[in-house]
């Protein structure tokens, strides 16, 4: 919706979501990890602009991915006995099967990220596209109908809410609005899906991927550690959950995924931080959602 001045912005929006519910996470867990990827692919770089794909030196950054990243990090996942759910565009399927038949094959959660990876704007007529050509690649090339998606360039409008509803999704993982899931609440009073939310914390390209189109400096890994640690250890002080956002094109690097398999095992340490896919979160909330507060 355009707003032709300040003035017109309301005060709350009415799509706002309620505060968390209370609930435990099962097993006597004290904190949840929901451990994803975002497997962009050449994608990253051509969603926002398909001039690039003819930018050859670009376009292999997001090549590591399937020729190298993806293998590394299923191979490190396989190692710590950890399922993940990888959210992948569609195009990136389509170019590089054998890569998400991997992912598939390992037993992992396939989750939706898109077509072109184009970031989700209100009023765009190729959001349904965007959205259906992904759900139909899923099915057609690796057998899944997904039941998380999350948001390209991490952007959301009431009109996707609306469509992911409708096209059966049951959680999406975008807002960066709590530490707990909860449900959307959509602008005409109905519910939506389960929100599993993001924290930039866990968004592995801000400390370990630069490039022309995308300069940052790159952090060593005690720093990126640190902030990791504090994140997980207040977090699960809180009762929470951390949500990772990691791209193989990045955390597959070599210093980088040593970084993540120290990571890892420093949450595995806990033990008593859930560390699992987002189908299995999702469940475990509308469960307890169905049975009221507290445990199902
Ligand atoms: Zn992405």
């Amino acid at each position: 919706m355009p707003y032709d001045s300040h003035d017109a912005l309301p005060l709350l929006p009415a799509n706002r979501a309620p505060l968390a519910p209370e609930f435990p996470w099962p097993g006597g867990n004290r904190a949840a990890m929901f451990l994803s990827f975002d497997v962009d692919a050449e994608t990253a770089w051509t969603g926002k602009d398909p001039n690039r794909y003819d930018e050859l030196v670009c376009m292999s950054y997001g090549g590591f991915e399937a020729r190298v990243g993806v293998r590394k990090l299923l191979e490190m996942l396989r190692d710590l006995g950890l399922r993940a759910t990888f959210f992948i565009t569609g195009w990136s399927v389509e170019a590089n099967p054998a890569m998400a038949e991997a992912i598939v094959r390992d037993g992992h959660e396939i989750g939706h990220h898109g077509f072109h990876h184009l970031m989700p704007q209100p009023g765009d007529p190729r959001l349904i596209e965007e959205v259906d050509r992904g759900l139909d690649t899923l099915k057609r090339r690796l057998g899944v109908t997904p039941k998380g998606y999350r948001a390209p360039s991490g952007e959301s409008c009431e009109e996707l809410r609306v469509l992911l509803k409708q096209r059966g999704l049951l959680y999406s993982s975008s807002w960066r609005d709590d530490v707990r899931p909860y449900r959307h609440l959509l602008a005409d009073g109905s519910p939506g899906l389960v929100e599993l939310p993001v924290t930039m914390t866990y968004d592995d390209w801000l400390y370990g991927l630069s490039h022309r189109y995308s300069p940052r400096p790159m952090m060593p890994k005690e720093h990126v550690l640190s902030i990791w640690k504090d994140e997980l250890d207040e977090t699960r002080d809180w009762g929470g959950m951390v949500t990772t956002v990691l791209h193989p094109q990045c955390s597959g690097r070599p210093m980088r995924l040593r970084l993540l398999r120290e990571f890892l095992r420093y949450t595995q340490g806990y033990r008593d931080v859930w560390i699992t896919t987002g189908e299995d979160i999702a469940a475990h909330f509308a469960a307890c959602e169905a049975a009221g507060s507290g445990a199902p």
